[in-house]
């Protein structure tokens, strides 16, 4: 019989050369369309953060929002979206971060969590771990504690997760 983490990874298509050549796209389409897999996913984020006293779920641009924003209402707690540079209307903090080819940037409400704040920060995956780590630079900017990063998918030939835990971030990851 398969484990839950298999099973996640019997439901995650790889897309070969999108969106440009070279890239193997993980895609979490079919996991999400089918809802046993969908509940099996988010049973397992909600058992690992259910007794971790949280006080906010915060998600990355944009199937961080999807798993996050479940999460957050399964643990009744708010959700903080982490959004692509110029989504958000309020009053911003940025982090630039480098990409393969130029640079990315993502942007966090000023208002969105206080000092002290316990937040776990998802995503689907980590590729470089540059998303994630300018998701926790901005959390830690309004002086959050980033009690965990957790992703779907780890590719851990790119480097990213070790990475993020070298620089102190604990990492919860269901499959690679
Ligand atoms: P990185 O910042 O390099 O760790 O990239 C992670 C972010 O880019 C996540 O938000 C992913 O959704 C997306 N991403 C990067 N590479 C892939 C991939 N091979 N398949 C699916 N999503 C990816």
């Amino acid at each position: 019989m398969l484990n839950a983490s298999q099973y996640i990874k019997e439901h995650i298509r790889t897309v070969e050369n999108w969106p440009q050549q070279g890239v193997m796209f993980r895609d979490i389409t079919p996991l999400l369309q089918d809802p046993k897999t969908f509940r099996v996913l988010i049973d397992l984020f909600v058992h690992r953060y259910m007794d971790a006293k949280l006080d906010m779920v915060a998600g990355l641009d944009a199937r961080g929002f999807i798993i996050g924003s479940v999460l957050a209402y399964e643990l009744n707690l708010g959700f903080v979206p982490i959004r692509k540079k110029g989504k958000l209307p309020f009053t911003t903090l940025s982090e630039q971060y480098e990409l393969e080819y130029g640079s990315a940037t993502v942007e966090l409400h000023a208002d969105a969590c206080k000092p002290g704040d316990r937040v776990v920060l998802i995503d689907d995956l980590i590729a470089t771990g540059g998303t994630m780590m300018a998701g926790k630079k901005l959390l830690e900017r309004l002086g959050a504690e980033v009690v965990e990063g957790a992703v779907i998918v780890d590719l851990p030939e790119l480097g990213g997760s070790k990475l993020l835990k070298s620089s102190g971030l604990q990492l919860y990851t269901v499959c690679d």
